[in-house]
């Protein structure tokens, strides 16, 4: 059955899919747990899609074009980042994560799918609840199931892709086999590169966006975020994901 998830999810397009137990979401948030979604939850599937480098290093489009004025580059630039990097890739993690929970359903095992990310329409929810955070925490899943690390950036790093990917989750009734996490370090111990990104970046340069936890233990594969996030900036949209850029750990950028 797992290889069935598997051959589903990469059919579909997804580049890494994993497994993890329900018990090893012990500690999640009163009414986010797997639990909470399905009374008998067993399993949850984490699978994600790496992203095209030629968007994410979008800063080197249009530098020669005949056509886009340099005051008009980065806006278009932008563009293409939004539509090829974030909203075609989250549509597809949908329609993955919807075959996925269907065909257990079919099977006779309940399950739940969710949106890859939080839309317009969860938009106007989320300036009313204070502290908010998604329904379901696709990253803590995919760390759970072995498909990566979190980073300094509290984004899951994986070894092909860093944190280029984006992610989804299926919860379900069904027992599978849970993977193992991981079991190298993928963080780079002394980087603090995402930091620096951050910071750098013209609209954050004044708030304290990204602050490693206290006593971070550099030396441990972090299950849980290590920095503190301010949450409200990061999901304005208005960053442009400097931190995704910076990282090396699975950068292409270089070869
Ligand atoms: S998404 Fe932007 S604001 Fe948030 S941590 Fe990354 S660089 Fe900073
Ligand atoms: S940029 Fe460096 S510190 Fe930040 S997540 Fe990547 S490897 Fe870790």
């Amino acid at each position: 059955m797992k290889d069935e998830i598997e051959r589903i999810a990469l059919m579909e397009g997804a580049s890494k899919v994993g497994i993890a137990s329900v018990e090893s979401f012990a500690g999640a948030p009163n009414g986010h747990a797997p639990a909470d979604f399905i009374p008998d939850a067993k399993s949850v599937i984490s699978f994600g899609i790496g992203l095209l480098d030629a968007a994410v290093e979008r800063d080197r489009l249009f530098l020669n074009s005949q056509m886009v004025p340099e005051e008009l580059r980065t806006t278009v630039q932008e563009y293409l980042y939004e539509t090829v990097a974030y909203r075609m890739v989250n549509s597809r993690l949908d329609q993955i994560g919807l075959s996925i929970a269907l065909f257990f359903e079919k099977q006779g095992y309940p399950s739940m799918c969710f949106p890859a990310t939080y839309d317009e329409q969860y938009e106007p929810l989320m300036s009313k609840i204070p502290n908010f955070q998604a329904p379901f925490s696709h990253r803590h899943a995919a760390v759970r199931a072995g498909l990566g690390e979190f980073g300094l950036s509290n984004l899951v790093l994986t070894p092909e892709y860093g944190p280029r990917i984006r992610l989804n989750s299926v919860i379900t009734s069904m027992q599978l086999e849970p993977g193992p996490i991981i079991r190298e370090k993928l963080c780079i111990r002394g980087c603090t590169l995402c930091m620096e990104a951050c910071a750098s970046c013209a609209y954050n340069s004044s708030i304290n966006i990204l602050t490693p936890k206290e006593n971070l233990n550099w030396n441990e594969i972090w299950l849980d975020p290590p920095s503190i996030t301010d949450k409200h900036v990061c999901n304005s949209g208005r960053c442009a994901g400097g931190c995704v850029r910076a990282c090396p750990v699975g950068s292409k950028r270089n070869t």
